[in-house]
């Protein structure tokens, strides 16, 4: 597991370089892309590279600009296009007027391509798929085209008719004319154009030949004026043709490609194919499943912006492959909701509790804060009364090692109410607790005994005669293995059965009754829980539980 501390930032680094008095952008405004394509909704993983993206241009005082690759015609789809711009918008990040399509500039980069071909710097290659397998070489033969020095007139020709539609799909294609022999087989004339009769999003049916991503992506950063690619690794030895497009056709300027580590997260799956795999075979409920990776699926689940870029900053952008703790993103999001969150009670596992010398028709007050971290946050009221519900976890008949809380003859605390003694319960014809007999200490308002006795114990409660019912859904990791996404594993074998546990019945203050997402809440003793934004209603309570409250990130580790 890779050490999160605050990384120094080497993206940063080259930026002020290339910035400064003599660098090769000196003077200019820094400007980024997030080029995301649209056939998927964002993970975590994207989620980094849009960070560093966005804040990298934030913190120059530059630009960002937000752009859909949809260079491949396959797949992609408006519901992508939209959910990518609201997630993005979620995060705080924004792109103004800057919104582009990759398949734009596909009429501009049919002209560079025609230019390379004039140059005698690009020419059409005939090999069948087969043989251009056959003919890539190795580390120890170069490459083989043999129409590698066909006229340029000839070329021209073919592209022109490449694209007036006259042959079939790997009929022919259009390659740079590199170096055969280059130890980079991105290097060795690689294809920049292929033949592919089908149906563009946006373009419709204008287009049979498309252009290739390590040829169109360098133009379109090119074209928008990018002065800094920011990619991950998988790049890197794509550099080389990246500049070798922006440095042999007439583009307006020559962007510089900076490659950073991918995200892997343990316990996660970040691959959009798999995360699609889930939702198609019903794995989950959606793409906004809470337990998915996905922005949406987090934002449901109850995460919040600053809790993602914190987490994204500090994990910061190193060059090494890293996998971080899922726990260290639950310990992101825990650290910015115990300074937002308000405090309630809630009892997911209830079980009756009756305070048999408190009168039966009273009902007394008590003004509790809403969160001990925030003092703005201010107080509210909660009810007490003779029938209370308490977690039946808190409650054993016989007491069992270093069990402190309620069993007969133990005093514990009600939180913020009073100390209560357990007098015995009562079961139902199965045998099993049915109900919960205890005294209170008149003395102890507040929670403290007078006589200054020491109660060991705090537990939760709920008026039981002034709360609300609600469905809770408690979440775990969605796969058992901690590495799903290793190369060659089944992922779905990794699956844990047991991610989702729902609890119906749960009894939550009074005051929840009008709880709606996005909001959150600290269920004290029990962790952070939120509305789900699709499925609660006033009539019909569900609460998604964020996070524990129990920290299992260990830092250093
Ligand atoms: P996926 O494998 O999930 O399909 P992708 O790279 O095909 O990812 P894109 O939509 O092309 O998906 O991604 C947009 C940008 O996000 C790319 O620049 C890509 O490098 C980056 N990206 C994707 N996954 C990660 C990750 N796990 N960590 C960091 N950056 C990522
Ligand atoms: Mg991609």
């Amino acid at each position: 597991m890779a050490e999160i501390t605050e990384s120094k930032n080497f993206i940063h680094a080259f930026i002020e370089e290339d910035i400064a008095p003599g660098g090769r952008c000196q003077g200019q405004t820094v400007h980024t892309r997030f080029p995301p394509e649209p056939n998927g909704y964002l993970h975590i993983g994207h989620c980094k590279a849009l960070t560093i993206n966005f804040s990298t241009a934030e913190k120059f005082g530059g630009l960002c600009n937000l752009r859909m690759d949809d260079t491949n015609p396959t797949k992609e789809d408006v519901e992508f296009v939209e959910a990518i711009q609201e997630d993005i918008h979620w995060l705080g990040f924004d792109w103004g007027d800057r919104f582009f399509y990759g398949s734009d500039y596909f009429e501009k980069t049919y002209q560079f391509a025609e230019e390379l071909i004039q140059k005698d710097l690009a020419y059409v290659c005939q090999l069948t798929p087969e043989q251009f397998k056959e003919y890539r070489g190795d580390l120890t033969h170069p490459a083989i085209s043999p129409y590698r020095d066909r006229p340029i007139a000839e070329s021209l020709d073919l592209f022109r008719r490449m694209r007036a539609g006259e042959f079939q799909d790997n009929e022919m294609t259009l390659r740079a004319k590199i170096d055969l022999e280059s130890g980079n087989f991105n290097m060795r004339d690689p294809v920049i154009y292929r033949i592919r009769h089908m149906h563009h999003h946006r373009q419709g049916d204008k287009w049979c030949i498309y252009p290739m991503y390590d040829f169109a992506h360098p133009i379109q950063d090119a074209l928008e004026g990018i002065t800094h690619s920011l990619c991950s690794l998988e790049f890197e030895n794509h550099r080389p043709l990246y500049n070798w497009v922006v440095e042999h056709v007439s583009v307006p300027s020559h962007p510089r490609q900076i490659e950073f580590a991918r995200l892997g997260i343990d316990h996660t799956v970040l691959s959009k194919r798999k995360l699609r795999q889930l939702v198609e075979e019903g794995r989950v409920s959606g793409w906004d499943d809470p337990r998915m990776p996905t922005l949406c699926g987090m934002r449901r689940r109850g995460y919040t912006p600053k809790s993602i870029r914190n987490f994204c900053e500090r994990v910061g952008v190193a060059k090494a492959p890293n996998t971080i703790a899922y726990s260290f993103l639950e310990h992101c999001l825990r650290e910015d909701l115990n300074e937002t969150a308000t405090r309630v009670m809630a009892v997911v596992k209830p079980l009756k509790l009756t305070v048999t010398n408190y009168p039966e028709d009273q009902r007394e007050t008590f003004q509790v804060e809403n969160n001990p971290v925030d003092e703005s946050a201010g107080t509210r009221e909660i009810t007490f009364s003779r029938e209370l519900w308490i977690e039946s976890d808190d409650f054993m008949e016989e007491k069992v090692g270093k069990f402190f809380r309620l069993f007969p003859g133990n005093e514990v605390r009600l939180k913020g109410a009073y100390v209560v003694k357990c007098t015995g319960c009562r079961k139902d014809e199965n045998g099993n607790v049915a109900e919960v007999f205890c005294e209170y200490d008149p003395e102890s308002k507040g929670g403290n005994p007078a006589d200054g006795r020491k109660v060991k114990s705090t537990i939760h409660w709920v008026d039981a005669g002034n709360c609300v019912e609600a469905e809770v859904r408690q979440y775990s990791n969605l796969f058992d293995d901690p590495d799903p996404d290793a190369a060659g594993k089944d992922f779905l074998a990794c699956l844990n059965p047991n991610s989702l546990e729902v609890l119906t019945g749960c009894k939550l203050e009074a005051c929840m009754k009008d709880a709606k997402a996005p909001a959150s809440y600290q269920f004290m003793r029990l962790g952070y829980f939120c509305p789900d934004s699709k499925d609660s209603s006033p009539e019909h309570l569900v609460f998604n539980r964020s996070v524990s409250l129990k920290d299992s990130y260990k830092p250093g580790v």
